[in-house]
């Protein structure tokens, strides 16, 4: 069984490290913006909670979060282990999952703020489907439709340079307390986000002592239901 947390500002590749990581270890994949935007896009009574903060960029009650993540942790449903990314976002979010789970270890992925920019402004997303692109390392074949469902790319809602701002400022504030938070209890890897995605990869599994990335198994995975679990694309 193996447990971990990928931190990491907007567009460190928390995404698709994850997925990489989860597709050939078998571990399941919880992005807990997956299941927020699945609530929104779907409607739902939490959709509606959190369709203004999630389009603002800002970050959802903590209650409400920790409800999300128990429901989704208590599908058991991870016989290898998880890889949970996109929390905790403060320290009470840390707190509240130290007391309920061992971790093996956390990942936190480091990208100056210049990168972080150039990168999420590229970020598109299918409307149909909910692949992920990127227009810097990941272009749709045909400009604007999804490769896979052909279905029309767009920007994210909250992928706008005032909300990276604000997000970016917010983030700085509150995740350096769950990083030391971290330092002090679990095993943090602080890893260049830099490089190409599979240098990073192979650098996470080294720090680890997981085998090495092959490259084998797509890693290209969309979470498409409020479970946050990877979705037939
Ligand atoms: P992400 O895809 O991780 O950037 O998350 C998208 C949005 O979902 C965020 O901007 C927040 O509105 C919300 N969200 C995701 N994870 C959390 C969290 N751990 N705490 C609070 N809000 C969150």
């Amino acid at each position: 069984m193996r447990k971990y947390v990928i931190m990491g500002v907007q567009g460190s590749g928390k995404g698709t490290q994850s997925a990489m990581l989860a597709a050939d270890l078998d571990l399941v994949h919880i992005s807990v913006g997956d299941i927020f935007r699945w609530h929104v896009k779907n409607h739902t009574k939490i959709g509606a909670q959190v369709r203004r903060l999630v389009a603002a960029g800002e970050l959802v009650g903590d209650d409400l979060v920790a409800d999300v993540v128990r429901d989704r942790l208590q599908l058991h449903d991870w016989n290898f282990g998880f890889i949970i990314d996109g929390f905790p976002r403060n320290r009470p979010q840390a707190e509240f999952f130290l007391e309920s789970y061992d971790l093996d270890g956390v990942i936190h992925l480091d990208l100056p703020d210049e990168e972080v920019r150039r990168r999420v402004l590229a970020r598109r997303l299918c409307s149909r489907c909910g692949m992920d692109y990127n227009l810097i390392a990941h272009r749709p074949e045909v400009e604007g439709r999804c490769d896979v469902c052909g279905g029309e790319l767009v920007t994210r809602q909250d992928d706008t340079p005032d909300a990276l701002d604000r997000r970016l400022r917010e983030y700085y504030g509150k995740i350096d307390p769950v990083v030391e938070l971290f330092r002090r209890k679990e095993y943090v890897r602080t890893i260049d986000a830099r490089a190409d995605k599979v240098t990073v990869q192979q650098t996470i599994r080294t720090g680890f002592n997981l085998p090495p990335y092959t490259g084998a198994v797509n890693s290209r995975v969309s979470s498409a239901g409020p479970s946050g679990g990877p979705a037939a694309v």
